[in-house]
């Protein structure tokens, strides 16, 4: 539908935290139309990657790049913008219907605003026509098209889940980073929601960006794996190179 997204690419980043080296030095690169994944122990650094990334952190040092846009000090709402939209690992949206959800990420790409659409302005009201039908079409690809008009408070734990993602696709993001998705999931739950990471990236055709502890997760949806030990990245590869690399195993089994 869209032209390939351009690379990601992540250059010696360190973050600091009073005395604390979250993230040291660390390098990578996501091809344009991948699904890279991002794993690691607790405390390994991967919930503050995705904060430099989405811009709610800023790097002591270090560079952000998506194709010729440099991200690295920008607002969150500008990387928004730029085509980088993420989900947060704690945050599982219980308010309002589904459609609602949706209609709030649409927000931010609608150009007239909702004030003008309340004033039923015939522009406004043909965008927001748009933008709704955009949000359905959203749901069916990640599975919850039956529950559009469901109160999310009514979803189970694995859609309401899902609601998350539905909501940042709902920016028309080139990359998408995905924070911990199958989290507290079950196995039916978990298995439903790689599939759709899988739909949504084949028909939309954007970068993923996945920090993910459930190793079978990452060995079934990525291409390319980075491995993140105390703030440092000890190893790149596939998910079968990274599963057999010594250190890998060393910082996994603590050693
Ligand atoms: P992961 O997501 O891999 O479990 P985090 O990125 O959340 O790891 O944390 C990496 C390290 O940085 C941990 O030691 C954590 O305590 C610390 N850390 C993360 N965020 C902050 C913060 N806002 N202030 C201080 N320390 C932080
Ligand atoms: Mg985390």
């Amino acid at each position: 539908r869209t032209a390939a997204p351009p690379a990601l690419d992540v250059r010696d980043v360190t973050v600091r935290f009073a005395g604390l080296t979250a993230l040291d030095d660390v390098s990578f690169t996501v091809a344009p139309g991948t699904v890279h994944a991002v794993i690691g122990p607790n405390g390994a650094g991967k919930s503050t990657c995705f904060n430099v990334l989405s811009g709610l952190y800023r790097p002591a040092q270090g560079s952000v790049r998506l194709g010729d846009a440099e991200l690295t000090r920008l607002a969150p709402h500008r990387i928004a913008a730029l085509g980088v939209a993420r989900t947060f690992q704690n945050i599982v949206t219980t308010q309002g219907t589904v459609a609602d959800n949706l209609m709030l990420g649409r927000h931010v790409l609608s150009r007239a605003g909702f004030a003008a659409s309340a004033l039923r302005l015939p522009r406004a009201a043909r965008e927001q026509r748009e933008h709704l039908a955009r949000a359905r079409e959203i749901a069916e690809l990640t599975g919850l098209g039956e529950h559009f008009e469901t109160p999310v408070a009514l979803l189970s734990y694995g859609d309401r889940k899902r609601v998350e993602l539905a909501r940042a696709l709902c920016l028309e993001p080139r990359v998408l980073l995905l924070d911990e998705p199958v989290a507290g999931m079950n196995a039916g739950e978990r298995a439903r929601t790689a599939e759709v990471v899988r739909d949504v990236r084949a028909e939309l055709g954007l970068s993923v960006v996945l920090v993910e502890h459930d190793m079978g997760l990452v060995m079934r949806l990525a291409d390319e794996v980075t491995v993140l030990d105390f703030g440092r990245a000890i190893a790149h590869g596939t998910p079968d190179e990274v599963r057999r690399d010594p250190e890998v195993l060393r910082a996994y089994l603590g050693t």
